[in-house]
């Protein structure tokens, strides 16, 4: 459906996509992450027509965007990391205005326009400015416009940050449903989570290049990670802490990320026989008294971590 072949973008002496390759097939729920810089909004907006590439391809139903980009726009709806909304116009009113930019007919625009707000949970509010509006309902206002024409594809760029957890809450119900309506999706998020719940399919990108791709399961797999092990001991000093965190169990693992605080400590592993007699052992020899063990599977935060070992949210 979406065929990326050996993509680049340079800003100047700044290499954003470096031969960057993806297909999302239709009807994929796909997310690109990558820590901040990684060029996943220069990848989006690549693939939105916004500019082109300095060299390789994108087509979209096996219609090249470089040559024919009006034919896919249609397809497409873009909801971009920034508002892009007009603070002292209505809802309604920055809806049409959105209509116009998107070329929907404006036959049964008004009816339209109230579909997607009333899918948004915004139809009360439509007459309302929206400079009124929470951080959250201006995100789902930016969302109603990228469904106007009734999109195919869409491609979401950070669609929650900022967002109030009820709002979080609701987008992500929506996402769930686009999913189900088979869009084919391309999403960016910070919550690994949502992501984890959510994806077909998992692209990592690092620098502008695709470091791993696939299933969360795969890409688990790839990591070689495979269950965290929490430890809660009894509290220790400051001067403890700094004791052992410089051991190289605790510091130096070469394929894992944990952490380690003056009450707990998280491990995560790929032995979890060997990881758990060596730790217990650990905390023996240290005098920590331990109080509760648990083990539970990776989560697709620790994944993320190792291939980039840069947090995302960082
Ligand atoms: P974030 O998570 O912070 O949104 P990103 O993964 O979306 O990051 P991009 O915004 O695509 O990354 O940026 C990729 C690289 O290109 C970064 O080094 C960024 O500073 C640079 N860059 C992006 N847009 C421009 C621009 N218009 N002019 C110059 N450099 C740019």
């Amino acid at each position: 459906m979406i065929e990326i072949q050996d993509i680049s973008k340079s800003y100047g002496q700044i290499q954003a996509v470096k031969n960057l390759s993806l297909n999302i097939r239709k009807g994929e729920f796909y997310s690109l992450l990558g820590p901040n810089g990684a060029g996943k909004t220069t990848t989006i907006n690549l693939l939105g027509g916004l500019f082109y590439p300095d060299r390789g391809s994108i087509r979209v139903n096996g219609i090249s965007i470089q040559e024919n980009p009006n034919a896919i726009k249609n397809w497409i709806g873009i909801v971009p990391q920034e508002i892009a909304l007009y603070n002292e116009l209505t809802a309604l009113e920055n809806l049409r205005f959105w209509a116009r930019v998107n070329h929907v007919s404006k036959q049964g625009l008004d009816a339209k326009i109230h579909k997607v707000l009333e899918y948004m949970g915004l139809a009360d509010r439509a007459s309302q400015s929206i400079s009124k509006y929470s951080g959250g309902m201006k995100r789902r206002i930016n969302i109603a416009a990228a469904l106007l024409h009734d999109p195919s594809i869409l491609f979401f760029d950070e669609p929650t940050v900022g967002v109030d957890p009820q709002s979080r809450s609701f987008i992500y119900h929506i996402f769930k449903d686009l999913r189900a309506q088979g869009k084919t999706i391309l999403y960016t998020s910070h919550y690994l989570e949502e992501v984890e719940l959510l994806s077909d399919r998992i692209g990592i990108i690092d620098h502008g290049e695709l470091v791993a791709e696939g299933t969360f399961d795969e890409l688990r797999l790839q990591s070689g990670l495979k269950e965290q092990i929490h430890i809660q001991f009894k509290k220790i000093s400051e001067e403890k802490l700094e004791q052992i965190a410089k051991s190289p169990l605790l510091s130096a693992k070469s394929n894992a990320h944990g952490f380690v605080n003056t009450e707990s400590c998280n491990y995560v592993g790929s032995n979890r026989t060997e990881d758990l007699s060596r730790l217990v052992q650990f905390f023996a020899e240290h005098q920590i008294a331990i109080e509760q063990i648990e083990i539970k599977p990776v989560d697709l935060e620790q994944v993320y971590l190792h291939f980039t070992k840069v947090d995302l949210r960082d």
